[in-house]
């Protein structure tokens, strides 16, 4: 790995972070806050929330196995996303690396900071190869960004082949675990301390049943987390937000039980999927969702919407041509799926 300080952009490298009223108070008994310029009256949300959020990283920490020096929580993962862009990518200079078909809001975030995009086409198994994103590399290349298990194909990365890259970029490589709940793969966070280039992405939206929430994570090195922080809006998470996702946190086992429920579902949803005489393919899936591959993608897609069933027409991306990506649902949901497209007549 290059040294940090040269894959910062210089601007980010000389920024002094806006310093808020709430940092620069340390004291511990401090009881009058007027300080702010908030509203004395209608508590809790007169005051300004933790901008670092130091009960739920503590608390996320624990449940993570990780330090909380080791988080950045974010509006959403995309968030986190469009933060690494803004800290280590120099507009119109600075380029990233993708695998390919892979989740838009990389691209978005990409196009947005006028960051070139550099996609390498997985294979026909939608596994990808280190020497291939290396390849696609050069000395300008500040991020490359895995997602595994990955959307919309379903499938995890090989794992070994996903270390290959980390310990030979130069770069830092972003991977994505939004739907790692999901999967029976265990987590990259464990190599936290190992990588000094590794950022691990995930999510409460989606195991976590809190997508309207918005809340997101990078984990990440100390020095990394200590420099996206400088870049993050001062109050980007808010409170009913840090609430809501510590309540989650006490309540895990519920989503445990989503978790189970939803991979056994996804399981028998995909058996009846590729039973049905518009299926092609169904593709293996680590996820709450699944990839197939149908009859014609754009015509299925638009006959389920007249049935008030909305699905992913994925047809337009790279090696997904006629297929349409499809989220697990209760059982009374899927039922409603499969049954519509048993009376589909072409
Ligand atoms: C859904 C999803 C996310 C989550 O984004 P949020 O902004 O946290 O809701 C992140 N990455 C991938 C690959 C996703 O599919």
């Amino acid at each position: 790995m290059k040294p940090l300080q040269e894959l910062i952009r210089p601007n980010i490298r000389n920024l002094k972070p806006y310093s808020s009223a709430r940092d620069e108070y340390k004291g511990a008994a401090a009881s009058v806050f007027l300080d702010a310029n908030e509203n004395p009256y209608n508590p809790p949300n007169n005051r300004y929330p933790d901008p670092l959020q130091q009960e739920l990283k503590a608390r996320l920490a624990e449940v993570k196995n990780v330090s909380s020096e080791q988080i950045f929580l974010g509006n959403g993962s995309d968030e986190a996303i469009d933060i690494l862009f803004r800290t280590f990518c120099e507009p119109g200079r600075d380029n990233v690396v993708a695998i390919d078909p892979t989740y838009g809001m990389y691209q978005v975030c990409a196009d947005v900071n006028d960051i070139e995009y550099r996609k390498v086409p997985l294979d026909e198994a939608f596994q990808f190869s280190a020497g291939k994103i290396r390849a696609a590399a050069d000395q300008r290349t500040k991020l490359v960004f895995l997602c595994s298990p990955n959307n919309p194909t379903g499938n995890e990365l090989r794992r070994n082949e996903v270390e290959k890259l980390i310990q030979t970029f130069d770069g830092l490589v972003v991977f994505d675990e939004a739907y790692r709940d999901f999967s029976a793969a265990p987590t990259l966070l464990k190599r936290l301390n190992d990588y000094p280039n590794l950022v691990v992405l995930q999510t409460f939206s989606k195991a976590w049943g809190s997508a309207a929430i918005r809340l997101g994570a990078a984990f990440a090195a100390p020095e990394i987390i200590a420099v996206i922080n400088k870049v993050k809006y001062p109050y980007n998470v808010s409170l009913p937000t840090q609430k809501a996702a510590m309540d989650m946190l006490s309540n895990r086992h519920k989503v445990e039980q989503w978790v189970k429920t939803l991979v056994e579902e996804r399981e028998i949803l995909m058996a009846n999927f590729a039973q049905l005489p518009v299926t092609e393919k169904v593709f293996p899936s680590d996820a709450n969702f699944f990839l197939a591959r149908v009859t014609n993608a754009v015509e299925i897609y638009n006959y389920l919407v007249e049935q008030g069933i909305i699905i992913r027409n994925r047809h337009t991306l790279a090696r997904c041509e006629n297929c349409l990506r499809v989220t697990v649902g209760t059982q009374a949901e899927n039922n409603r799926l499969i049954q519509a497209l048993k009376n589909y007549k072409k």
